[in-house]
């Protein structure tokens, strides 16, 4: 290697090269074990709806706990996962997981809830995602309807036959799907009519300046009308006040997402979370502001 050949100074920028390739290929390597090694979990962040009363579901996100990095965000080895097609494992032990969960959840009695997966596209890629998707909710003994496919905007620059053989198929099991961080990407509207989706997830982005900025406002109301015009609901994603919360009321949001309500929590403090209904515990004052 580069490292074997110190004494050759034009090498430097080759030698950071491949330090920053050995890097990847060391998290590669953890990574293609981690779920064997139980250091893979999965998070739910709840939403609700936006008077903070009724818990509709909950979005499962992915925790890895590495031996010598501590805690690695997604967003940290998802892109590598996608490249090295190790997402399509670790995207197969998330659903498998959050099914698992999702059934528990149904049996102690919280029935009308929905466990929401986020799914690369890198998956969807592959011939036999919707069976075995349909087939992880008969192992479950789950109704479609317990479990949400949430898909980046990135969808619409696909041309791929198999990502839209695996759609229509999931859409004929009646398994819905959420478009994720709605409104960053490249949607546009012939590809709303190609991609029919159940949920329309508003980018946190928009909802950073609402409701002062009269722009921002408008295009969150705006999303919103334009997801109910479509049959879909929507989510406000990253709310982070009251006053977002409030917003998100006002016109009509379904569902609302974000710190304000909950961070994302293990299954146990979520057992928690369903037992005491959010606005209860918060007190109705809080909505009012
Ligand atoms: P996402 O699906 O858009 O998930 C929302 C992200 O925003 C989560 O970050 C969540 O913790 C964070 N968030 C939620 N509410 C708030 C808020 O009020 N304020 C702020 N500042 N942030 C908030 P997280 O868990 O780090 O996940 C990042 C991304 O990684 C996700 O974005 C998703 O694209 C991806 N990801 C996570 N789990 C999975 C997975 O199982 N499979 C795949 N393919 N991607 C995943
Ligand atoms: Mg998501
Ligand atoms: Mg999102
Ligand atoms: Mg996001």
């Amino acid at each position: 290697t580069a490292r074997a050949q110190p004494g050759n100074g034009w090498r430097r920028f080759d030698l950071s090269m491949s330090d920053e390739w050995l890097r990847r290929q060391q998290l590669a390597h953890d990574l293609r074990g981690a779920a064997e090694a139980g250091q893979l979990a999965l998070h739910y962040q709840p939403y609700l709806t936006p008077d903070g009363r009724r818990v509709a579901g909950a979005e499962a996100l992915l925790r890895w706990q590495h031996p010598e990095r501590g805690m690695i965000p997604p967003a940290d080895f998802i892109p590598l996962a996608e490249e090295t097609g190790l997402i399509v494992d670790v995207g197969e032990w998330a659903l498998a997981t959050a099914c698992a969960q999702a059934a528990r959840w149904r049996a102690a009695g919280h029935g009308g809830f929905t466990v929401s997966v986020n799914v690369s596209l890198v998956q969807l890629e592959n011939e036999s995602f919707a069976a075995r998707t349909a087939a992880l909710l008969d192992a479950h003994r789950l109704p479609a309807e317990a479990l949400e496919l949430e898909v980046t905007e990135s969808l619409a620059l696909s041309h791929s036959a198999t990502i839209d053989r695996n759609v229509a198929a999931l859409r004929a099991q009646g398994i819905r799907l959420a478009i994720d961080d709605f409104g960053t990407g490249y949607a546009s509207f012939s590809y709303l009519r190609r991609f029919p989706a159940e949920k329309l997830k508003i980018d946190r982005d928009f909802l950073l300046h609402v409701p002062d900025n009269a722009q921002a406002a408008s295009l969150v109301r705006m999303i919103v009308a334009m997801g109910h015009a479509l049959g879909a609901k929507v989510t406000g994603e990253g709310v982070e006040n009251a006053r977002q919360l409030a917003f998100l009321a006002e016109v009509g949001c379904d569902f609302a997402q974000g710190f304000f309500l909950s961070r994302p929590l293990d299954a146990d403090a979520m057992d928690r979370f369903l037992d005491a209904p959010w606005a209860a515990r918060a007190g109705d004052e809080t909505l009012r502001q």
